[in-house]
């Protein structure tokens, strides 16, 4: 152990040098991490600030679900709390960094076999270091019949992505809906598997029933500090016959209500059968900007939010509209043709609404709109004021109705011109039929002040939204307890509920303490402490 490394909290230094000595008899001491260098590797690359306030003391890096047994027991009799990560990309949400200080990073990124592939029932089974390339591969290394639902930038792990509720653009949308039977590691070191996987010798059945007998558990799992997953049943898209790529644009400023409300039907009755995501205008002028690798700079040199009108006449000058919804159908030929003409249909009423379209059909390599293969690109925006850069994002869930998404956007507007970011935001359809408002603030992590200022402005709006009755369905580490408090419901009853399950699975609070707001009764004390 380096002199800077922190301790975890409440754990003396010899104690803690006892448990790295009892963790590497487990992983061999390679796997035990405590050099500055690697360290370092697991701080927030994009911290809204001070990334040593998240430092971890160490990091442990299991092959097996045994070896992970071994290490929560450990853990467990030195009071040690563990970070659990499967590839640890979660990027604007706190990336491998935990909560608390001096947590040991649990890093299951060797965990990385795709265990099967079954082109027949539709599904794969995954360890938690398995990134959607790796799963892409082997996909296609058994012929391609099955996609999976890539989330922007694909680079994460399928479990990590499932767990935190991440979106794919195929029909299955929410990862979390098409999870199938999980092996969970819970903090007294007993594995689990959920579901059919209970049935004792199972068969063929653990992947393709989600239900089992009794409770379900598989979603506890997910967005909590309940235990560490080390094996995932995901359900995949059996290859179709076409895809449709939808661009449709609108012109004008005051368009947004009327883009929300003519989608909405068409996304209900599932004529449009994938999540959509519209773009305002600072996004449209900013993703294509940033995909080719130009900073705010080259447009525009003043302080402050980009005025509205300077945004708008670029927009018209390249005969583009203010407002933009893209994505893809999935369908026989045949069929797109019936939903495509739906949708021109809704279209029509629209004034200045232009609807472009186009298709891939089976045998045809995989193009990039597709969003079927994982790309990187859209992680280049970081770097819009000049780098290294950060970014952290509003995530509140807002019910599709045209005049309740304006008002959430107006908020967020006026907030980014008062506290000077160009105010990039995004639309997304989460969960077939919500819509998450996503503004996202880049920032320069060489500047403090705009770093602080970013801050800032994620914490109003947190409280802007909460008074309005919103919540966020996602937080950055450091904001995790603000959100929390948004769903105050009956004195905060989900977080009780919550602290309860937690006390009773970890009474000792070693997984993840503080992950969500839940921090259970053995490690409330570090609620708020010192980030
Ligand atoms: P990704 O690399 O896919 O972006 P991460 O590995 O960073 O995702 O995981 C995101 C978050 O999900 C982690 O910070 C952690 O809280 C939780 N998590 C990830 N993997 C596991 C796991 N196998 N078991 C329990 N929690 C996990």
């Amino acid at each position: 152990m380096t002199a800077s490394a922190p301790l975890p909290p409440g754990v003396s230094a010899a104690d803690f040098n006892q448990a790295l000595k009892e963790f590497a008899g487990v992983v061999g001491h390679d796997w035990v991490l405590t050099s500055e260098e690697d360290r370092h590797t697991y701080l927030d690359a994009f911290a809204p600030g001070d990334a040593d306030k998240h430092a971890c003391s160490a990091a442990l890096a299991p092959t097996t679900a045994e070896e992970v047994q071994a290490l929560v027991k450990i853990a467990n009799r030195h009071r040690i709390p563990l970070w659990p990560v499967s590839t640890g990309r979660n990027l604007a949400y706190g990336g491998s960094a935990p909560v608390l200080r001096g947590s040991v990073v649990l890093d299951l990124k060797r965990m990385n076999r795709v265990l099967e592939v079954n082109n027949e029932l539709g599904y794969a089974l995954v360890e938690p270091g398995v990134n959607f390339f790796d799963l892409f591969e082997a996909l296609q290394a058994q012929g391609g019949k099955l996609w999976i639902s890539t989330p922007a930038p694909g680079w994460g792990s399928v479990i990590g992505n499932a767990l935190e509720h991440g979106v794919g653009y195929t029909p299955y949308g929410v990862n979390a809906n098409s999870i199938c039977g999980m092996e969970v590691v819970l903090a007294n070191g007993d594995v689990v598997r959920t579901g059919m996987g209970g049935v004792n010798p199972g068969g063929q059945e653990w992947q393709v029933f989600k239900y089992g007998y009794g409770p379900v558990w598989d979603l506890m799992f997910t967005q909590s500090n309940f235990g560490v997953v080390t094996k995932m049943g995901i359900w995949l898209l059996p290859e179709p016959e076409a895809v449709a790529n939808f661009a449709i644009s609108l012109p004008d400023m005051g368009d947004l209500p009327v883009m929300v409300d003519t989608l909405r039907p068409l996304r209900l009755d599932d004529t449009i059968n994938a999540p959509y995501t519209i773009t305002n205008p600072y996004r449209s002028i900013m993703d294509p900007m940033s995909a080719q690798g130009k900073t705010r700079s080259t447009i525009y040199k003043g302080p402050g939010c980009m005025p509205l009108d300077f945004v708008e006449q670029t927009l018209r000058s390249r005969g583009e509209g203010m407002w933009n919804v893209g994505f893809n159908l999935f369908d026989s030929d045949k069929g797109l043709d019936l939903r495509e003409a739906k949708i021109r249909a809704a279209f029509d009423k629209v004034p200045g609404a232009k609807v472009k379209t186009m298709r891939w059909h089976r045998g045809e390599p995989l193009a990039g709109w597709m969003r079927v293969s994982p790309v990187l690109f859209p992680l280049a925006g970081v770097d819009w004021y000049g780098g290294p850069g950060g970014h952290i994002n509003y995530a509140p869930v807002v019910a599709p109705i045209g005049s309740r998404i304006a008002e959430v956007y107006d908020m967020v507007y006026r907030r980014y011109v008062e506290f000077g970011f160009d105010c990039y935001c995004g639309f997304l359809n989460i969960g077939g039929r919500a819509i998450v408002v996503n503004p996202c603030t880049f920032f320069n992590r060489e500047d403090a002040e705009m770093t602080r200022r970013a801050r800032e402005l994620a914490r109003v709006l947190y409280k802007d939204g909460a008074a309005k009755g919103f919540g966020d369905y996602r937080a950055h580490i450091s904001f995790m307890d603000d959100v929390a408090d948004m769903y105050g419901y009956n004195d905060h009853a989900a977080r009780r509920l919550g602290d309860k399950v937690k006390d009773a699975l970890d009474p000792n609070g070693i997984l993840a303490p503080g992950k969500q707001g839940l921090w259970g009764s053995a490690q409330r004390v570090h609620k708020g402490k010192p980030a």
